[in-house]
């Protein structure tokens, strides 16, 4: 999306960073036996690298352990104490006397008082599905050392969520940007009302709380890493020379979030009202780009079952990450759940990619450089299946364009082998194999037809597949790099006639026709390369 934006000419920042705190990370840690500290190090600089071997380019790639980061949160968690939108109260939770931890909800476990079911976490029995509160829990255990927790009196800073659910409500409603899902969910989610939420956590591996009295609590994770879409920004533009409030204090900066579904109410609730409170300056999110699940195989992704493909494995089975950036944005679940199946993927990988974009690439390419020796040839006259085509193209050029901005990525990709198809249907209907026999002007007209056909499709593949469409556009003999070009709505002739093509190799590889048949070897095989790659307290 970083790149199609500023192809658009756009002035762009996108980040990200590594949500390294709370009680997860530090009981894991704990059963390492090592410093929370050293399992995020590990984990963010690993994550850092894939990042890096997937083309996924960010500006700032931060952590939540960053200093800017961590002063960032406490002045604005000051702020929202000054403007009154913070409180305190007393509770009662459950307390693990052997770990001496207060224990989170999903950290107790016992009888489920609907079902019986004797495994039932503290935030939700897993058997019926009914939503828990730990205190509900029959024989409650610890769920890192099994024995019975004992509840505590404790003190806890409240953000008073209840005073933005007017605001939050209008902006759900009035903002057009939104996905149906993410309105639809989140206007459910505060139908009956919005209750104040605790924002300190009684544990250490974590910012610590800035309010006076808050001493050796920390933030609650959920609202400190929201912040880091600010304090990522911060960091990478003072970098630059640049300044945090040009774009987060201009109310006409556009921002784009990218989730799975479950994060729908920090996205669309959470931080807006946050964002509000503190000073009402910043702008809100303008599309929330939250996708449905992706299954594997038929099944939910499980770390513990064994059940799906890491990102590092993936490369060990196609080296190139184009493959699986093209092949993943094609069941992209925009719509509804999307399932990952083997056999989708070779389909995709064979028949999209190599026969219907990377042979109508490659044959137009090589026919220039065969008939018209290896130069754009000029055209002639164009005739109504000219400009048929022209028309077709633009068409579909821009319906990329149009889907790319609303961020549905599957649908825009649509539009890309859209013209694909109509450039392989025009050379069918042309053929310039006869015209090059009879008529050498009209074959060349033909030509540059497909070759500003080929450009504007390398265009649209660039943002999903930018390591194949920086290659093809050198082959069509672009000696600058493709992302100097802008796009343009009104023009689909980006390639003059007279430029030399470069050197030319067929754009995609065939998945081998036993591929399928290979598959459980060949994922074996990679996770076992994976495994010795990662960090020694990653590995599973
Ligand atoms: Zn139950
Ligand atoms: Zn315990």
């Amino acid at each position: 999306m970083t790149r199609f934006l500023r192809m658009l000419g756009e002035d762009v920042i996108s980040v990200s960073g590594s949500d390294e705190h709370g009680t997860p990370i530090e009981v894991e840690a704990r059963k390492k036996n090592i410093d929370p500290r050293r399992l995020t190090d590990e984990a963010h600089s690993y994550i850092v690298k894939l990042l890096k071997r997937w083309r996924i380019e960010l500006d700032n790639y931060s952590r939540t352990e960053s200093e800017v980061h961590k002063q960032f949160v406490r002045e604005f968690m000051l702020r929202l104490e000054s403007k009154g939108y913070i409180f305190t109260q007393k509770m009662v939770l459950p307390y693990c006397e052997r770990d001496r931890i207060f224990l989170p909800d999903r950290f107790v476990e016992g009888r489920c008082p609907r079902c019986g079911y004797p495994n039932a976490r503290g935030d939700q029995c897993e058997n019926c599905g009914s939503l828990l509160d730990p205190l509900d829990l029959i024989s409650p255990r610890c769920a890192i050392c099994g024995s019975k927790p004992i509840l505590k009196e404790t003190m806890h800073w409240f953000f008073d969520l209840k005073k933005l659910e007017n605001p939050i409500r209008k902006w759900l409603e009035e903002n057009k940007g939104l996905w149906d899902n993410v309105r639809n969910y989140s206007l459910n989610w505060i139908k009956e009302g919005l209750k104040p939420r605790s924002i300190t956590r009684d544990n250490e591996w974590g910012i610590e709380a800035p309010f006076k009295g808050a001493e050796r609590k920390t933030i609650y994770v959920w609202f400190e890493a929201l912040l880091g879409y600010l304090s990522a920004s911060k960091e990478v533009l003072e970098k630059r020379g640049r300044l945090f409030e040009e774009f987060w204090y201009d109310k006409n900066t556009k921002t784009i979030y990218f989730i799975g579904k479950d994060n729908i109410p920090f996205h669309a609730v959470i931080l807006p009202a946050m964002l509000i409170a503190s000073d009402n300056r910043h702008p809100l999110p303008t599309v929330i780009s939250s996708t449905e699940y992706l299954l594997y195989e038929g099944e939910k992704f499980s770390k513990s079952r064994r059940i799906g493909l890491w990102a590092d494995e993936a490369l060990y089975i196609l080296e190139d990450p184009d493959y699986w950036r093209f092949s993943l944005v094609r069941i992209r679940p925009e719509e509804r759940d999307t399932n990952f199946s083997w056999k989708e993927f070779m389909r995709i990988v064979n028949s999209e990619l190599n026969d219907d974009i990377g042979n109508f690439i490659y044959r137009i390419l090589s026919f220039i450089d065969r008939y018209f020796e290896s130069r754009i040839p000029e055209p002639g006259e164009f005739d109504d299946i000219d400009r048929e085509v022209i028309n077709s193209v633009k068409a579909s050029y821009n319906g990329y364009i149009d889907k790319m901005l609303e961020t549905r990525i599957k649908q825009a990709s649509e539009y890309i082998l859209e013209i694909a198809r109509t450039g392989n249907q025009y050379i069918n209907r042309r053929a310039p194999w006869d015209e090059i026999k009879r008529d050498h002007r009209r074959a060349g007209t033909t030509m540059y037809i497909a070759i500003n056909i080929v450009a504007i499709l390398t265009l649209t593949l660039y943002p999903i597949t930018p390591g194949v469409a920086q290659k093809i556009w050198a082959m069509i003999g672009f000696e600058e790099p493709i992302e100097r070009t802008r796009y343009n709505r009104d023009n689909i002739f980006v390639v003059n006639s007279g430029r030399s093509i470069g050197k030319l190799e067929a754009p995609f590889k065939k998945l081998s026709q036993d591929f399928l048949a290979r598959i459980s070897i060949i994922v074996e095989d990679a996770r076992k390369k994976a495994q010795e790659d990662r960090p020694p307290h990653l590995r599973f």
